[in-house]
């Protein structure tokens, strides 16, 4: 939970989480749906479903693996997790980086080195140096603490920091230009459609995303990516009579900035599965009150709020020409103030 994830933002779910599933088999037995439920609001969700799945493997072989080569072998554990279980639970002294590591690793032996790429390599081989063969979790929580708390990315505080006299960056006036970053690409526009279609009875219809791919195993309201055009193939699979542009929420992930036009309809009745496009593997209705128990990504969150505001408050028709007239959300709702 805690990759990519502040502890604070974690915490309250870690809780739940454990309540829920107590021990691997637990987790293991558990349908995927009540698991991403779960984890619903953490975003990632390829960490649940690989966590499952890690579940799974230590269910049939009832039993845990105890080093960072048996580690690697469940789904979803890459080096640093092995490395951070193996060394704190298990006391195998293997070194692991972080971007805490990776930082302070760069100030005190003046790595010049990109460490997006090739520097990454070089800050693992010191840790697999440096390690004790005493205490090496110890050890390994020290560092990422020391980068967390004191040698930080902006402003360390160098005259707290108990590895001071041994930092090459501060011997040379360098703490400032180290570590070096390259650019990171960044996230390429998306458009997509999203389609919240109600019953006369108010239930909404959700699609459930394939097993791999974005999103993957969520349920949200049916989308397809690209322009009002492209949007019209959903439409005409749901054979909806018609449809209102209810709004437009943007949402942006590591790779992609999605803009969704979120349009609203209402169904005459349920329709046939066949009617989804591929990327989508079940659709049912569900009423609003049951939509907490669901695995649904934040964005499907936002498309559902975006579409109740639009219904809360009737007026003219969202221009797609005008973002800016009924565009939804915290930006919106701070521009308007
Ligand atoms: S002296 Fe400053 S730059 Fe060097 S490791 Fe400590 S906090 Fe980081």
């Amino acid at each position: 939970m805690l990759q990519q994830t502040r502890v604070d933002t974690v915490m309250p779910y870690f809780e739940r989480f454990l309540a829920r599933f107590p021990t691997p088999l637990a987790l293991a037995e558990a349908p995927e749906d009540q698991v991403l439920a779960a984890w619903s609001g953490l975003g990632y969700y390829r960490r649940a479903r690989m966590l499952h799945a890690g579940a799974r493997v230590v269910a049939d072989r009832a039993e845990m693996p105890r080093d960072r080569e048996g580690l690697l072998e469940l789904p979803g554990v890459g080096r640093y997790t092995a490395g951070a279980i193996a060394s704190i639970a298990f006391e195998e002294p293997v070194g692991l980086v972080d971007g805490n590591v990776a930082r302070v690793f760069a100030r005190i032996f003046a790595l010049e080195d990109d460490m997006r790429r090739a520097g990454m390599k070089r800050a693992e081989a010191l840790a697999e140096e440096l390690v004790p063969a005493k205490k090496p979790g110890d050890w390994n929580q020290a560092l990422m603490e020391l980068g967390a708390t004191i040698c930080t990315p902006r402003a360390p505080a160098c005259e707290r920091c108990p590895v001071a006299s041994s930092c090459r960056a501060r011997a040379e006036g360098r703490v400032d230009e180290l570590p070096v970053m390259g650019e990171k690409a960044k996230p390429k526009p998306q458009r997509v459609q999203a389609l919240v279609a109600r019953t006369k009875d108010g239930r909404v219809l959700l699609a459930r995303r394939q097993s791999s791919g974005l999103f993957a195993g969520l349920w949200e309201p049916p989308s397809i990516d690209g322009d009002e055009s492209a949007g019209d193939e959903l439409f005409g699979r749901f054979a909806l009579a018609s449809r209102a542009l209810a709004g437009r929420v943007t949402h942006v992930l590591s790779h992609r900035r999605l803009t969704v036009d979120v349009h609203a309809a209402v169904l005459s009745k349920r329709p046939a599965g066949s009617a989804l496009p591929a990327a989508y593997e079940a659709l049912d209705l569900f009423d609003e009150a049951a939509l907490d128990g669901l695995g649904i990504s934040k964005l499907a969150r936002k498309i559902l709020a975006a579409a109740r505001e639009a219904a809360a408050s009737p007026g003219p028709l969202f221009d797609p020409k005008m973002p800016r007239a009924r565009e939804t959300g915290r930006r919106a709702r701070a521009r308007q103030s």
